[in-house]
């Protein structure tokens, strides 16, 4: 197989065989959707030859690889990312171009795939980026939701969700395979038999339902790699009753396939906290069953000797949504391939690993029994087994310490019979790593530590990352050529040589092309925001931002503290107007559907910009911009434009953090807490070109273990009390102080985030921050070390950790 040629004229012929022969229409007469459905044709047809070449070479080759396991994939929008891949990007915009076409505008026309919440299906989609690049012999497995994380708008200023159609128009990049597709199980009850004097345990399903592959290319940077995204959809084994349909009843005809085929409806709106819904379990089955036997079954050679699996893959667990992988292949070995017990759990442990993504002990996953063993009876049993085996092993070693015991059995007793989906992870995995140093730190110290004394180095790190291609060369390409121009060109897949730009900092031009670079993405945010929400930033502003998910613990509040405190500031005249440095706080966020706080601070927030922005007193030296809908498109548009980079969760909260990284990519300064990945930013780039503030980890949990009460620091400081005040006096609710009373309240006497104790450290640092920007030419060098010194943030540096402490897969050429 060829591909086509790689000049404008094959480009063109390539786009009009696929506009007439696959769309049915004529150029003249095509519609935008039909055009760009051509245009990701043709692009794919570039990466089709290496792709089924990849394909093939993997079965082949039978080197180790990695299937990556993960509930949650938030690509983006794939067509740009595509055609970077394939270095076509100039030739297609010419070969648009000779047929009247512009480039720029079908890209738009692509809804991304949102099939993720936030960072953690961020973090998976960097991964599958990297391991393509890094020519890793790998497949990300995954769910391929009808319906990924809802489109946000807002009504009055508060959030309504709108389901996300992201199908509709059709799926050019997906490639279905229905005649591949595994049979998956549920229900019913287990029994033993008698296999030739053997007692041997099996499952006897109640209900199936098939799960498709839906193929995706993952091509590598302008490396030839293709790998694969595996996505699972389910349909019903049978599609309805005929018989029942003929008789009328219409409804109960198609129930059953209804029920079926919600499996991969919809995607958990949920971030960081596990909802106990039978539904997601029945997903995170679905999928993991569906990828180990395609595994086994297609890309595992024939007859390969099973009790060598872990010489051929590693399941990477991300997060522990995937963990019912770990009974799962404990059952197709024993019950289904005949292993015995103790090999099987050999090769278990050495196929499995996983990564950890929270500290957060509510956000811990934690099944029912009754609820597991309904489910899946034959895997609940299987767990049990572990669990023993593992507790006779905890009491061989510390005698009968029976709170240890408890405290590490993977059933918990209370408030409900449950499994730790966490401790089987950590009991299962060959290793457990978490996110960034601090993190993998506390998980050892505070999370698990009976487990890190039980095991000695299973615990690891690995400090997120993320893919430089799409955050920076796609997100920013004004800054990607001025880096080109100063270290030349392959910095994309080689992120340390971003060091280079270290010696261009003492450049007064270079200087100024760069500040020219970030003065044009501001303008080019404007073009996207004023034709998206009818926004504009102000010549002139500070552009801070805090895009993220909305959750308490990363404290969007204290942003909102700021924003009140300089507003009240001006009204009470403690601060002259003119004083004041013209920002523009760009907030971006999601709220989880049910998360009735993280909604109430949406509200806030946009009825703080109601009034501030529209107050003469201002001179609109200060706004606030609340952009719904944020997403990885918006995120593309708003990180290069971006001066200041809120990054302030209460330390010890956030794991990693990967927005971090991208700002600070993109020549932003950081203002950010002792958390996460931060601790590593500022390490990196030096404190002079950070802004440190609030309490560090141990000092959080001193002053939790003394007692804390926010009303102490309400009290003790007048600025914190007028912003609250301000709140509270209904100024934002016309008048009415029953709308945000739940928040203040919230802040007053509870504050699990410690809130009001890091204010005062937080406004000193906006001090700095203000004080710092007076200075444009030494913030830009500030800007440009940070550029600099970040390379360490590739995703390509992440995955080579994981090859290094984990998966001991060498790239295969
Ligand atoms: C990177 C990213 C995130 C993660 O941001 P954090 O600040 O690390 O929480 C969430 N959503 C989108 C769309 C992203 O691109």
């Amino acid at each position: 197989m060829t591909s086509p040629p790689l000049t404008v004229d094959g480009f063109v012929s390539e786009f009009l065989l696929n506009l007439n022969f696959d769309g049915g229409v004529s150029l003249s007469e095509s519609s935008t959707n039909d055009r760009y459905l051509a245009l990701a044709c043709t692009v794919r047809d570039y990466l089709m030859a290496r792709w089924l070449e990849d394909l093939r070479k993997q079965k082949e080759d039978q080197a180790k690889g990695v299937c990556y396991l993960s509930a949650e994939y938030l690509l983006g929008r794939q067509l740009d990312n595509n055609l970077l891949a394939t270095g076509l990007s100039e030739i297609a915009a010419e070969a648009l171009e000779s047929c009247g076409l512009s480039l720029d505008q079908l890209r738009e026309h692509e809804i991304e795939p949102g099939l993720g919440n936030g960072g953690l299906g961020r973090l998976a989609a960097c991964f599958i980026d990297s391991l393509a690049t890094l020519g890793v012999p790998s497949i990300g497995y995954g769910i391929r939701y009808e319906y990924g994380i809802f489109r946000q708008t807002f009504e009055d200023g508060q959030q309504v969700e709108q389901p996300d159609a992201w199908l509709t128009l059709g799926s050019p990049w997906e490639f279905p395979h229905p005649e591949r597709s595994q049979l998956v199980s549920f229900g019913g009850r287990t029994e033993t038999y008698d296999d030739d004097g053997v007692t041997r345990s099996r499952w006897i399903p109640a209900w199936n339902v098939n799960a498709i592959p839906c193929n995706y290319m993952v091509p590598g940077f302008q490396n030839g790699r293709v790998n694969t995204l595996r996505l699972w959809r389910a349909k019903a084994t049978d599609a309805f009753d005929l018989r029942i349909f003929n008789s009328g009843d219409y409804e109960e005809a198609v129930r059953a396939q209804t029920f079926a085929e919600n499996i991969s409806k919809v995607l958990y709106p949920e971030d960081s906290t596990p909802q106990g819904k039978e539904l997601r379990l029945q997903q995170q089955y679905f999928f993991v069953a569906a990828s180990i036997a395609d595994f086994l079954e297609n890309v595992l050679a024939d007859g390969y000797d099973l009790t060598r699996l872990g010489d051929r893959v590693i399941f990477q667990l991300n997060d522990t949504h995937p963990v019912i992988a770990v009974p799962e292949l404990m059952r197709v070995l024993v019950d289904d391939r005949g292993m015995e017990w103790d090999t099987a759990w050999e090769v278990t442990q050495q196929c499995f690993a996983y990564t950890c993504h929270t500290l957060l002990p509510e956000a811990l996953e934690v099944w029912p029994v009754e609820l597991l063993g309904r489910l899946l009876p034959r895997h609940l049993e299987i767990i049990y087994r572990i669990n023993d085996e593992f507790l006779a092993a905890v009491r061989e070693r510390f005698g009968d310490d029976e709170l240890r015991i408890r405290n590490m059995s993977i059933i918990a007793e209370h408030p409900e019979r449950s499994v730790r989906m966490a401790y089987l992870a950590t009991v299962a995995g060959s290793k457990v790593n978490g996110v960034a140093e601090l993190h993998s730190q506390l998980l050892r110290d505070k999370v698990l530590p009976d487990f890190d004394e039980f095991y000695p180095g299973k615990f690891t790190n690995v400090t997120n990352g993320v893919t430089p291609r799409r955050f920076l060369r796609l997100a920013n390409p004004e800054l990607s050529a001025l880096i080109t121009e100063a270290v030349g060109s392959g910095w994309e897949s080689d992120l340390d040589r971003l060091r280079g730009l270290e010696e261009h900092v003492d450049d007064a031009g270079f200087r100024s092309a760069f500040a020219e670079v970030k003065a044009a993405n501001k303008r080019r945010l404007n073009e996207v925001l004023r034709a998206r929400d009818g926004f504009e930033v102000a010549d002139g502003h500070l552009v801070d931002v805090m895009v993220k998910r909305l959750h308490e613990y990363k404290r969007q509040l204290l942003k909102v503290l700021h924003v009140v405190s300089s507003y009240e500031g001006v009204l009470s005249g403690r601060i002259a107007v003119e004083d004041l440095q013209p920002r523009t706080v760009l907030f971006g966020a999601k709220a989880a559907p049910g998360y009735a706080m993280a909604k109430r601070i949406i509200h806030l927030i946009n009825a703080i910009g109601s009034t501030v922005n529209d107050d003469p007193r201002l001179q609109g030296r200060l706004k606030v911009l609340f952009p719904p809908n944020y997403n990885v498109t918006l995120a593309e548009r708003v990180i290069p434009a971006a001066d200041l980079s809120e990054q302030i969760s209460l330390a010890g909260k956030e794991a990693s953090g990967t927005g971090n990284m991208k700002f600070a990519l993109n020549g932003a300064l950081t203002i950010g807490t002792d958390d996460g990945a931060n601790v590593e930013i500022r390490e990196l780039v030096g404190d002079d070109n950070f802004f440190l503030f609030g309490m560090a980890e141990p000092e959080v949990e001193a002053l939790s273990a003394r007692g804390y009460r926010p009303s102490e620091f309400y009290q003790a400081d007048e600025d914190l009390r007028r912003a609250i005040d301000l709140i509270a006096s209904g100024a934002f609710s016309g008048g009415d102080r029953t709308v945000f009373e739940p928040v203040v309240s919230n802040l007053l006497y509870e504050d699990r985030f410690m809130v009001l104790a890091d204010f005062a450290s937080y406004m000193a640092a906006q001090e700095r921050v203000d004080a710092a920007y007076a200075d444009e030419d030494a913030w830009t060098r500030s800007a440009i070390l940070n550029v600099a010194r970040t390379g360490f943030f590739s995703s390509d540096r992440s995955i080579t950790d994981y090859i290094d402490r984990i998966w001991h897969t060498p790239p295969t050429s």
